[in-house]
């Protein structure tokens, strides 16, 4: 892309083209480019920065996947497109697999999204399709039954609602990242990151470093007082302010 990095939204429209390129590859789907540009009107809003509330939501995030039994990561293209190298990063710190589960199921996109992630050294893939969630619609709700299906705690950076919920009723702890505080994957996850993907994933990868050696009781403790419907009023409060602010 021929832009000089002084320009002042060169952040927002390098996210623009590395989302194209997803959609060039196959690895992103032509809907994920509006999916994004939901998230980029959401990102807008917030002032395009982490927002207190946003970190506090990745510090409780980051605990309870180090407290979890069996971690994983869902991705889909657009999560991909963005963040493939720091998704695998931080699956990596946390001991976590990734699950790709993508919202309109094609065989071809999901196999190119599983060899893009093993060419960028992805460790545990889980690339199995035995599995139902139920509740779901038949390819939305197919999972690997050692991942997704398996899993105690996933974190779902972009999910949809619907499969959000049907986590939630599996029993699940789910950890969402979602620039929308209205969606309902933020109204249904336990703990919602209304933080941009490419800002909030990189940052969880540091705390988990940082959370290396504290015990089990230290990161339960980090968990107490969590409310994630009040980060949730934070996060449009602060839409709020920013807004009033720029006039
Ligand atoms: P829901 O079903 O949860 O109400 P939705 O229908 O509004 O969600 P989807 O298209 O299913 O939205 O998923 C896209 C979600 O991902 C949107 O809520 C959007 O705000 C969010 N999103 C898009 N790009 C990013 C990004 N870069 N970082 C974080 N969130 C993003």
């Amino acid at each position: 892309m021929d832009l000089p990095e002084s320009h002042p939204r060169y952040q927002s429209l390098l996210l623009r083209e590395r989302v194209a390129i997803g959609v060039e590859m196959g690895i992103t789907s032509l809907i994920g480019l509006i999916a994004h540009g939901r998230g980029e009107a959401f990102d807008y809003l917030l002032g395009e920065r982490t927002i207190p509330s946003a970190h506090r939501a990745e510090v409780v995030g980051v605990a309870a996947l180090l407290l979890a039994d069996h971690p994983v990561i869902s991705v889909n293209g657009n999560a991909v497109a963005l963040a493939a190298d720091d998704l695998i990063a931080l699956g990596d710190a946390l001991g976590a697999g990734i699950e790709v589960n993508i919202f309109y199921h094609s065989e071809e996109r999901r196999e190119r999204i599983i060899r893009y992630l093993e060419e960028r050294g992805a460790g545990e893939l889980y690339v199995g399709s035995d599995a139902r969630i139920p509740g779901l619609a038949h390819n939305r709700g197919v999972v690997d039954s050692h991942g997704i299906y398996a899993a105690d705690t996933v974190l779902v950076p972009l999910e949809d609602g619907d499969r959000c919920s049907a986590l939630k009723r599996m029993g699940k702890t789910v950890v969402a990242i979602d620039l929308n505080p209205l969606s309902r994957t933020a109204r249904t996850a336990d703990v919602t990151i209304v933080d941009n993907i490419v800002r909030a994933v990189p940052e969880m990868r540091s705390l988990v470093e940082e959370f290396a050696s504290k015990g089990r009781s230290e990161l339960e403790e980090m968990l107490e007082d969590y409310d994630n419907r009040r980060a949730l009023a934070d996060a449009l409060d602060e839409i709020t302010r920013h807004l009033s602010e720029s006039l």
